[in-house]
Parts: structure tokens; sequence; C-alpha cells
């Protein structure tokens, strides 16, 4: 039995955007157009042109990354425990600040753990299993939990696990009543605490550096997806409740349109493909905003891997963040609209966010004897 419990007014069901400014390039002209004017609206200018936007958090370049976990993913990671799935999402063009924000600063990737350095996802790993042990402490044997991780990315609309090194045939998704959408056969890793977990999400990065130098791709074409499942069992009552919860963190690929790419033949196909995922996502999102306004209209989750994996992210069952990164020189004013206006567009997503719990043993036997009962009358 599942049971619907909505999520409370007060935290809102809406997919909550933040929008993280990275430090200037300095190897580009020095002119900025992008200025924060305060910690919910930053202003957008060329020229005596200027446009402003509001969302639910801005943070500047001197945002430190436990800033922007405070402000982005510890609500998440607090449902997740609860039983809510939740979905953060990095997007912005390539150099934007994707990888920094999700993971921390790539080139300086270390195995210390836990690190200042470090982004969403390793932290969120740290909290989660704080959070985790809390719960043990309190109730010792009668919470019980168990975790695992897996990590793939989508390329060219083909799912390739990150957990094998090497692997090249690509993994399917199917659809069950009792799953959703999930990767068929992709390696799930249990992992008992955050040091496990890290060494999962660290096996799984080297891995993609290792598939991008032999298979001649471009990490910065892929989207890398990197899901941890939840489940608890929750025996404090006179019943066992089981809630489980999925924790999808997703650094997608590039923004930029083709025409910025510069490339062909090969390349240029597959920024076309990435392209068409992203563009999935963004018409997924233009037919949801255009329902919340009452028309009626068909959601393509189905058009792209991406988008049909995290329909519950998008318009479903899950609490969802998206970050918007952005890059504040002038040169890239195109691309920096394009996303600012992307992420004011997410904004108006509403998702309806629900406790999975199953309920074991009594509960059940009870509910069957009422329900024979009620024939009988
Ligand atoms: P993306 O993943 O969007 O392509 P990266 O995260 O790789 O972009 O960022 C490009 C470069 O900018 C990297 O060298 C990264 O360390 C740096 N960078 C990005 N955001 C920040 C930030 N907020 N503070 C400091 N350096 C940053
Ligand atoms: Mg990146």
């Amino acid at each position: 039995m599942t049971k619907d419990v909505q999520a409370g007014k007060k935290l809102g069901d809406s997919i909550r955007v933040f929008v993280r400014v990275r430090p200037p390039a300095n190897n580009l002209d020095s002119s900025v157009c992008l200025k924060v004017l305060s910690d919910a609206e930053i202003s957008i200018h060329q020229k005596s042109c200027s446009k402003e936007f509001t969302y639910d958090h801005v943070v500047d370049q001197y945002a430190s990354q436990e800033n922007v976990f405070g402000a982005v993913g510890k609500r998440i990671v607090e449902g997740c425990v609860e039983g809510y799935n939740g979905t953060i999402f990095a997007y912005g063009q390539t150099g934007s600040g994707k990888t920094h924000t999700m993971l921390g600063p790539s080139e300086d990737f270390t195995n210390k753990f836990p690190d200042e350095k470090h982004g969403v996802i390793p932290r969120s790993l740290e909290y989660l299993f704080q959070l985790i042990d809390q719960k043990k402490e309190m109730h010792g044997e009668k919470m019980e939990f168990l975790c695992k991780c897996s990590f793939f990315e989508i390329y060219q609309e083909n799912i390739y696990d990150l957990l094998i090194t090497g692997a090249i045939s690509a993994l399917h998704l199917r659809e069950s009543v009792s799953r959703g959408v999930f990767v068929d056969g992709v390696v799930e890793k249990i992992v008992t605490s955050a040091e496990e977990a890290f060494m999962v999400l660290k096996t799984g990065w080297n891995n993609r550096h290792v598939a991008t130098t032999a298979m001649n791709r471009e990490s910065s074409r892929s989207h890398a997806v990197f899901t941890i499942s939840i489940e608890a069992k929750d025996k404090t009552g006179g019943v066992t409740k089981v809630r489980t919860s999925l924790l999808n963190m997703v650094d997608l690929a590039g923004s930029e349109r083709q025409r910025d790419t510069g490339t062909s033949g090969l390349r240029l196909k597959e920024a076309g493909t990435i392209n068409k995922s992203l563009s999935v996502l963004g018409n997924v999102i233009m037919s949801l905003v255009d329902i919340e306004n009452g028309r009626e209209r068909h959601v393509p989750y189905r058009d792209s891997k991406l988008t049909f994996l995290l329909r519950d992210s998008v318009g479903g069952n899950a609490r969802t963040c998206l970050i918007a990164n952005v890059h504040p020189n002038s040169y890239f004013y195109g691309e920096t609209l394009t996303t600012l206006q992307f992420a004011q567009r997410a904004k108006m997503i509403k998702n309806k966010a629900r406790v999975n719990e199953d309920m074991h043993g009594d509960v059940v036997a009870l509910q069957t004897e009422i329900k024979k009962l009620k024939q009988l009358l």
C-alpha cells in the first residue's frame, strides 16, 4: 500500500532554481554582463539594454562550495531520508562550472574525503550518511537502511555504465509498475558509509575519463547521472514501514548551441544529439508550463533517454532543484541569456513530491481482513 502524503505547502512543490555565477575567465576580454543584485536577483546587460531575473537563490563567484550545498542540497537530502525522491541538475554551457558545482574542481579531485573543495555530490553523500547514522543512533536496530549507488552517462542517446571500466555496450531503459523507469542491468553498489559511496563516485569518474579518451568522446557532450537509492525499514511503531527514495544528481551536457561548437563530421553529429536530449528537456518544461497555465498538452518525456528516465524529477514525484551555472563574461552574453531564460521557465513547474511508503505486517493483514468483511456485508 502506498501512502500519498502531499509535501506541505510551506516546503513548496515547485522546482527550485538556483543560479551560480562563476569567476570571470581571464583569457577573455574583461567586460562582464552579469550583476548579482541580491541573493535572489540577477541582471544581465548588453550595451544599454538590461534584463532582470528572480530565482530562489542567486550566488556570485565568491560563494563557497559549502554555501552552495547548504542552499541547494541539504533540504533534498533530508527529504530522501524521509522517503521523498530528490533530483539535483546542473545546467549551463561548457565551462560554466557544472562539474565544479556537482563534483568539485575536476583537475584537483583528490582522494581526501571530506574535502572543502568538494561540490554537491560528495557533500550530499556525507550529509546523507550523517542523517542515517543519527537515525540509527536514536532508534538502534529498529531502523535499518540499505543504500545502493549507480553511476552512468548518457552519450548520444546511449547509456553506459560508469561503474564498469571500459563499458562499451549500451544499457536500456525499462519500465515497471513497482520501479517506474529504470536502467536495466546497471551496476548497483551497496554502500554502508559515505566513504564507500565516495569511492564509487570516484571510480565512475575515473572510468568516465578513461572512456572519454579511449572512445574519442567529449565528456562535455554527455550527461553524467549519479544515483543513490535509499531503503529505510522503520520498526519503531507496531508495524514495519518501508520507505524508499532515489537521489539523482546530474551533471548535464553543455547547453551551448550547435553553431557555437564550430565542429563538423563526428563532432557535429554529437553536438546535434546532445541538442536533442537537452531540447527535449526544454520541450518537456514548455509543455508543463502550458499545463500549469491551464492548457492541455502532451508531455514528450519519452522523446529522450534523459527525460524518460528522470520523468519524476520534472513535474512528478520528486523534490527537484536546478542549478543554472553561468559565465559572467560579456563574450557569452547570448548563451548566458538563454540559460537564464531556461531557468526562468523551470521555476514555473510544480512537482508532486510524496513519501514513498509501504507498510508491512499487521496493517496489511488488517486491511485484508477489512476488505473481506466489506465483501461479506
Ligand atoms: P563545466 O563542467 O560546466 O564545463 P567546469 O566545472 O569544468 O565547467 O568549470 C570550468 C573551469 O572553471 C574549471 O577550471 C573550474 O574549476 C572553474 N570554475 C568553475 N566554477 C568555478 C567557481 N565557482 N569557482 C572557481 N572556479 C570555478
Ligand atoms: Mg563538466
